[in-house]
């Protein structure tokens, strides 16, 4: 995984035909699903996301979902999609193989140099998404300040996507730290605790010290958001995104 790369700022979205290369189960509803794009000049900032294009009884639509690889895979893009209704159901049983017309990329929630700041991430179920594409990148750049990872999933919540991953990469990476919780209550206890000092801050940081991402489902992302506030975060470090149904 490890690769220096300099981000391409991608200049305007286009359309690709992806081939499904893998599909794998990282908790019983959340899907990886790997797709070919067969265009090299396809680029992305990590945290953007793609629209697959759908039909159904007739009716085309799309539907955003995000990238969850680093840039430096391109033209293999990661989805990592949520079980809930028609889409992501459809995304999650295609075959091997199966094309998949798509356009991207979009969206604003991303690093598009490497940042100065402690970088905390707080995500829950699929919302890890936008958030691994970052923190793979981060550590392919090798990044020198302190990034968090904390992490919950109200669908199974003793089952997170990527737990290996990320526990590997607390043996690898001295700069990163992964706060597993399993209960659906213990993400906000887990801020409360940074807040609290239970959570020791190296080198004397604070909360207020981070830049922080947040992506959740529905109106979690503004709860969460609302907490780290509370907590003493710096309102203008903070970003927050929701994953809604359009
Ligand atoms: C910026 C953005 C990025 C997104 N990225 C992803 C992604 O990377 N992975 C992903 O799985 N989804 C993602 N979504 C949600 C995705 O676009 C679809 O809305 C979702 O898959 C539901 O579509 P559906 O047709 O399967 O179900 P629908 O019948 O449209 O589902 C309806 C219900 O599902 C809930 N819902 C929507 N998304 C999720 C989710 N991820 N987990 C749990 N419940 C959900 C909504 O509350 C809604 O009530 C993203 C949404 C936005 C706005």
């Amino acid at each position: 995984m490890m690769q220096s790369l300099e981000l391409v700022r991608p200049s305007k979205a286009m359309d690709c035909i992806a081939t499904v290369v893998a599909s794998d189960w990282l908790t019983p509803t959340i899907k990886s699903i790997r797709l070919d794009l067969h265009n090299p000049d396809f680029a992305f900032l990590p945290g953007q996301s793609v629209w697959p294009k759908f039909e159904r009884d007739g009716k085309r639509f799309s539907k955003i979902y995000s990238i969850a690889s680093s840039p430096s895979q391109c033209p293999i893009v990661e989805l990592c999609v949520s079980r809930v209704g028609w889409s992501s159901a459809y995304l999650q049983d295609l075959p091997i193989g199966a094309s998949l017309p798509l356009r991207g990329p979009y969206g604003l929630m991303t690093i598009d140099r490497l940042p100065t700041l402690p970088r905390l991430y707080i995500v829950e179920g699929s919302g890890i998404a936008p958030i691994k594409s970052q923190i793979e990148w981060l550590y392919e750049q090798q990044y020198e300040h302190p990034v968090w990872l904390v992490q919950a999933n109200p669908e199974t919540p003793d089952e997170l996507p990527y737990e290996d991953l990320w526990r590997s990469l607390t043996l690898q990476w001295p700069q990163f730290r992964y706060f597993e919780t399993i209960r659906p209550e213990s993400i906000l206890q887990t801020i409360a605790s940074f807040r609290n000092g239970i959570v020791s801050f190296r080198n004397g940081i604070d909360l207020d010290d981070f830049e922080i991402d947040i992506c959740a489902v529905d109106d979690r992302s503004s709860q969460i958001r609302d907490a780290v506030l509370a907590h003493g975060a710096n309102a203008a470090a903070v970003r927050s995104e929701s994953f809604h149904a359009f």
